[in-house]
């Protein structure tokens, strides 16, 4: 066997931040700390710093910088989209997808408590939304459409567009969390057909807790956090400076070099796929085969348990995930993979890699070089095979 490494390939529950990011950070922490809502040269610099960044994550979206609001990350923008809608909205039907991030399907299941009704759309084999389902939910209550751009577990991307066009066809807004999608492939609030549209610093190399809701002007959606006049009376609390400039530093470099930086990581992504199915038998690809994100490798492997392989892994230097950081603490099966038609126990048998800037060739031999053992050895000590 090879010599241990150290392999992180779990990009899509968060990223390390780039230097260039934490150095643009760094002074809005110590020298330039003032309070973006006082009235003296200090604090019109952090003002300044906000509103650089809000311009930057505008152009990034397709967006005008009016429309842009910042929050403490994606779950707060989700949950503000789809509370904030409620809110303001003259019904009380919501209409989703089945394999949504947790930052949506709860805020939904707390609406749910309040006498809402949420239509959760099924999704494909291949984690794919039809939007003749979309067509087919949308009644005369509905406030809101909410639909991911691409899935965090799966790595399957939405026909957002067409599902978009469902709901304008029907006067309902639109709204995506497209956290997965930023930085990943090129995102457009126009073309993406998106009314609403939230994102997360942390997943695209910048700081953890701090995020934005992208809110189309013209959208009807309550104010969420009340207090201050921050974010134009929209969003109360005093800003994050330092993570609102880090944010707009990591959208700018995210969004650079989009189409270079995925081809890389496909060819990668394609390598450990291909490696897996060919070596390790008893194995499916989860999610799309074409329509995915460049960085996603999900794969189930028959008689074993996710944690099993997650903990052997871990003890090779190779940080992992069954699916969702959310759900890997839970013993239920992911929400996601049984959407998809998975049985149990293949959905308890889930790998998750997610790959990022840091990753290399080697790194891809390495974890080729082991998984097809730690699988082998699994399955050695399975009460589950044989069953079959
Ligand atoms: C990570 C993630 C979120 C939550 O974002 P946070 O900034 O961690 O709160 C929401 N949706 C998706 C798809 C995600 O991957």
């Amino acid at each position: 066997m090879e010599r241990r490494r150290s392999v992180y390939m779990d990009y899509a529950a968060t990223t390390p931040v780039r230097p260039e990011v934490l150095e643009a950070m760094a002074p809005y922490f110590s020298e330039r700390f003032g309070n973006p809502s006082s009235l003296y040269a200090l604090a019109r610099e952090a003002k300044e710093a906000v509103e650089e960044a809000r311009g930057r994550a505008a152009a990034a979206i397709g967006a005008d910088p009016g429309e842009v609001f910042f929050t403490a990350g994606g779950t707060e923008a989700d949950n503000w989209a789809i509370k904030g809608t409620a809110l303001r909205g003259k019904g009380d039907h919501i209409v989703t997808s089945a394999i949504e991030h947790h930052a949506v399907i709860h805020p939904c299941r707390a609406l749910e408590k309040q006498g809402y009704r949420v239509t959760y759309l099924p999704v494909d084999e291949f984690g794919r939304v039809d939007p003749a389902d979309a067509e087919d939910a949308i009644a005369d209550e509905t406030i809101l459409v909410s639909v991911m751009a691409a899935n965090n577990e799966i790595g399957t991307i939405q026909p957002i567009r067409a599902i978009a066009d469902i709901a304008h066809d029907h006067g309902v807004p639109f709204h995506t969390d497209a956290v997965q999608a930023i930085g990943a492939y090129p995102v457009d609030v126009d073309d993406m057909g998106a009314d609403l549209l939230a994102l997360s610093a942390h997943k695209f190399g910048g700081p953890k807790g701090a995020g934005a809701l992208y809110i189309r002007r013209g959208t009807r959606v309550g104010t969420f956090m009340d207090g201050g006049a921050q974010e134009r009376g929209r969003r109360a609390g005093t800003e994050n400076v330092p993570g609102i400039v880090g944010l707009g530093r990591a959208i700018d470099l995210a969004t650079a070099d989009i189409e270079g930086h995925s081809r890389r990581l496909a060819a990668m992504r394609d390598r450990l796929i291909r490696g897996i199915l060919d070596d390790i038998p008893d194995t499916r690809l989860n999610g799309h085969p074409v329509e995915r994100l460049a960085n996603n490798v999900s794969v189930a492997f028959r008689y074993v348990e996710g944690e099993s392989i997650l903990l052997l892994l871990d003890a090779l230097g190779i940080a992992a995930s069954t699916g969702s950081a959310c759900t890997s603490a839970s013993l239920e099966p992911s929400h996601v993979l049984t959407a998809c038609g998975l049985p149990h126990e293949e959905a308890h048998g889930s790998l998750r890699l997610t790959l990022g800037s840091r990753n290399t060739e080697e790194d891809v031999d390495y974890v080729l070089s082991v998984l097809p053992g730690v699988i082998g050895r699994l399955r050695d000590i399975s009460p589950l095979r044989g069953e079959a």
